[in-house]
């Protein structure tokens, strides 16, 4: 790490602090719950990020999970500066909205006919009102733990960025928006099979982190999600998988191919925008007929399709290739080995690890995880303490237990043996 101009990151830190709310226009950026002033990061360059101060880390949080092939990558640079000669949004129907469409419907067959929208925010808030809409139906079912953007009825017990804050839920959202939310514990289908029970009828749908991965990492039991699909196809409720996250990251179809369960409805972001601004949602035909021009759900986006996105995504989509998907799993692999390894050197019997191809999760607590109130157990304080470490050793993770590590096509095998290294370090203190 070298520092060349100390003294800049501070003051742009006092600036945007008298701006923004926490100095930061996301809460998950504030480092409050590791004891740590915010980083302000002007660079990215494959695998690295570079503080305002010139000092350079290794990078796990990886632009919350869009930069899966690193930052900056050539080829996406070039598309965008392409797509931005073309004059940014011409607020019509663009080449590029189809070119991506047409790859994301070819990588994840359930997506018949899909929406671009400008976050993953707003396609969940949509393939919600999809749900109700289509079912004629008001309850919605989630998971402890599972996060499915800001809109208000999914604001309840959402891990994330409110768990780091201990919040259970957000101020400003009705009573009525909470009690249309039924939550129930993940990986619990004898829950999922009582609440059908107890709310005939009512239910319009499941929505799911297929892989939990904002309360750290927790992965579906075997057979869980194929009971989700059975159950709401049972109860005339629709499957929702939010894969946000996973989508076009557990595998080129997502956690749909990499599980082999077909849901009705899924939803996109970060890694489909290359790094730009975006959200889809999308699945059956018969339901994606019900949205607006052609049905009576109605939404839309100004800048929902926005060139610059769609070029970035489909420069992105393209240098997925099955090679990538192997090397994420590889890297993943090794990196779980080294830091279980560099764990049990420490003597560290209250570590856990869970991954699933290129997220994991190192738990401050003895058994991994199955669900969100598990999650929610760690110990906050000795994760606040192995962070410290690894970014004083320049390896930048999330600033919260309850985040996943998102690794990269950038990341290679020195970048795993220089994170282990750094772990026995940490594990050690
Ligand atoms: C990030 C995320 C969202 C919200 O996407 P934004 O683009 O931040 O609005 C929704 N669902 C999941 C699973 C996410 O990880």
């Amino acid at each position: 790490m070298s520092v060349t101009a100390p003294g800049r990151q501070a003051e742009l830190r006092a600036r945007a602090e008298d701006l923004f709310p926490g100095g930061v226009n996301s809460p998950v950026r504030a480092f409050r719950s590791v004891g740590r002033a915010p980083l302000v990061l002007d660079a990215g360059a494959g695998p690295r990020v570079r503080d305002a101060d010139g000092a350079w880390y290794l990078d796990y949080i990886s632009s919350w999970g869009p930069a899966i092939l690193g930052h900056g990558h050539p080829a996406v640079i070039e598309a965008v500066r392409a797509a931005a000669l073309d004059g940014f949004a011409l607020g019509a129907t663009s080449p590029r909205e189809v070119e991506l469409g047409e790859r994301i419907r070819a990588a994840m067959p359930s997506m018949e006919r899909l929406r671009f929208t400008s976050s993953g925010t707003e396609a969940v808030m949509s393939a919600i009102r999809l749900a109700r809409g289509a079912t004629g139906r008001e309850l919605i079912v989630k998971f402890a733990g599972g996060y499915h953007g800001h809109g208000d009825s999914l604001l309840v017990e959402a891990g994330s960025g409110l768990a780091t804050l201990a919040m259970p839920g957000s101020a400003g959202v009705t009573a009525a928006a909470a009690r249309d939310t039924v939550v129930l514990p993940y990986n619990d289908p004898v829950a999922v099979a009582r609440a059908f029970e107890a709310h005939p009828d009512r239910i319009a749908a499941i929505i799911v982190e297929p892989v939990a991965a904002n309360v750290g990492v927790v992965p579906p039991a075997p057979g869980f999600l194929d009971t989700l699909r059975e159950l709401t196809a049972i109860n005339g409720a629709l499957l929702i998988f939010d894969e946000v996250i996973t989508g076009f990251r557990l595998a080129k179809g997502g956690a749909q191919e990499r599980y082999g369960v077909r849901p009705d409805l899924t939803t996109l972001g970060k890694i489909i925008g290359g790094g730009m601004p975006v959200g889809a949602y999308g699945g059956r035909a018969d339901l994606m007929h019900r949205v607006a021009p052609e049905g009576p759900v109605y939404q839309a986006g100004t800048l929902s399709g926005h060139p610059l996105t769609m070029a970035a995504g489909v420069a992105t989509l393209d240098l997925l290739t099955p090679e990538v998907y192997a090397q994420l799993e590889t890297t993943g692999a090794a990196l779980e080995a080294g830091l279980r390894e560099a764990a049990a050197e420490a003597g560290r019997r209250d570590v856990s690890i869970n991954r699933v191809g290129s997220l994991l999760t190192v738990f401050f607590r003895a058994e991994a995880p199955r669900d969100g109130a598990q999650a929610l157990s760690a110990d906050r304080d000795a994760y606040a303490r192995f962070f410290g470490s690894m970014l004083d050793q320049g390896i930048l993770l999330a600033p919260s237990q309850f985040e996943a590590w998102f690794i990269g096509a950038a990341h290679g095998e020195p970048e795993v043996s220089e994170t282990v290294a750094a772990a026995r370090t940490a594990f050690a203190a």
